[in-house]
């Protein structure tokens, strides 16, 4: 026999959002578990392949709503193509976006289950998936903004895909011939223990370095020695929004020494040293100039503002957005290169016995 029609139709709808954000949230996994390339996986056709198979999932189920005649299979491939719908529509999306992603089936899910309390007249299911779904939305719709680019962008974009093999890796000089230059630990340390003024621009870099224990212990040398220390929190440096507060949070960082971006933007003109570790988009001048750039118009720290600039990363290779960084060779910048964490060791233990002397 048939179900009602609005009975059918809701559980149509919850089977295909159901098992798209199954799926989808399958390869946002492997991807940020780097169990697949991070890299967005595009190919001709791929919106209309997709649209394609939405529409196929869409005339099954409605087949099913409509028809007592429909057979199991009806379901069963309903069910499939949805599924195989969920991983075409999230390989197109680049690594570092799948928080974005994580956010947005993370906010389908509730509607899943909103839809699903209706069918079964479950008052909570309805209430709780409203608000996972709305949440969801929220904090998608919050991501995007501090990126400064729109939702479809993060879902057909296929952003991040720039070539990071580029020559930039090989040498220090940028594509127009600029050369950036290089400092020594202990001419850093020299700087570091003389500055009035440092702040620490951490990014997705020293997160992967797990450098936050070390860097408070850096900050807490500086402070003995008379300078005092700031960090600037783009909000989204790192790979979650929060992501630097929580890790900072973790090496018992004063609160009151995380200051967001809108709050010490204006502050790096009186910094004697801006300190970037592993942070790259968040710190990119070509935010604000260059109209060609994909993260322009992205807000960004005035880091190029500083005194003097110490960009600490291991190489010249670009951050997530896959570009280069005119920051790496402005005159008053030099770049500190090699993993986070020993670098940071070994300037804590530089100036340890500078101190000493
Ligand atoms: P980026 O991804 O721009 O750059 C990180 C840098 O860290 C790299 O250039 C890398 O350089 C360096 N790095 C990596 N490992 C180490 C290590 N062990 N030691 C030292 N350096 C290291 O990071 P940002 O935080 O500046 O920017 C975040 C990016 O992610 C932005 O483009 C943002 O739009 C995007 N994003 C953020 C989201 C969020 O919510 N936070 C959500 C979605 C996207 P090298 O390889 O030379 O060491």
């Amino acid at each position: 026999e048939m179900l009602p029609v609005e009975t059918g139709v809701t559980v149509q709808l919850s089977l295909l959002i159901g098992s798209v954000t199954f799926s989808g949230s399958m390869i946002a996994w492997a991807k940020l578990q780097e169990v697949m390339t991070g890299k967005p996986i595009t190919y001709p056709m791929q919106s209309v392949l997709n649209a394609l198979l939405f529409l196929t999932v869409l005339g099954l189920g409605g087949w099913q709503v409509f028809s007592a005649g429909a057979p199991m299979g009806a379901f069963y491939g309903a069910l499939a193509i949805a599924m195989l719908l969920g991983v075409l529509l999230v390989i197109p999306i680049g690594g570092a976006d799948m928080p974005v992603v994580i956010a947005l089936l993370n906010s389908y899910s509730g509607i899943a289950a909103a839809m699903t309390g209706f069918v079964i007249d479950n008052h909570v299911l309805i209430i709780a998936g409203a608000l996972v779904g709305s949440s969801g939305i929220i904090l998608t719709r919050i991501m995007c903004k501090a990126m400064n680019r729109s939702l479809a962008n993060v879902l057909f974009g296929a952003f991040g895909g720039g070539d990071t093999s580029a020559a930039l890796g090989a040498g220090q000089q940028s594509a127009t011939g600029l050369v950036a230059r290089s400092v020594t630990i202990e001419d850093a340390a020299v700087q570091l223990a003389y500055a009035q003024s440092v702040i620490i621009v951490p990014g997705y870099g020293l997160a992967v370095a797990q450098a936050q224990h070390v860097v408070r212990e850096l900050a807490e040398l500086i402070g003995k020695n008379g300078g005092q220390v700031k960090y600037a929190i783009h909000p989204v440096a790192g790979r979650m929004p929060g992501h630097m507060n929580v890790l900072l949070a973790e090496a018992n960082v004063p609160y009151d020494q995380l200051l967001d971006m809108d709050e010490i933007n204006d502050q790096f003109e009186q910094a004697d040293v801006a300190l970037v570790i592993g942070a790259n988009d968040v710190v990119n001048p070509a935010a604000r100039t260059d109209t060609a750039s994909p993260i322009y118009g992205m807000p960004i720290l005035n880091v190029d503002h500083a005194k003097s600039i110490i960009v600490m990363k291991r190489s010249m290779n670009p951050g997530f957005a896959g570009i280069d960084n005119a920051l790496f060779y402005h005159p008053r910048n030099a770049m500190l290169f090699g993993d986070a964490k020993s670098s940071l060791t070994k300037l804590v233990s530089e100036i340890k016995e500078f101190m000493a002397q």
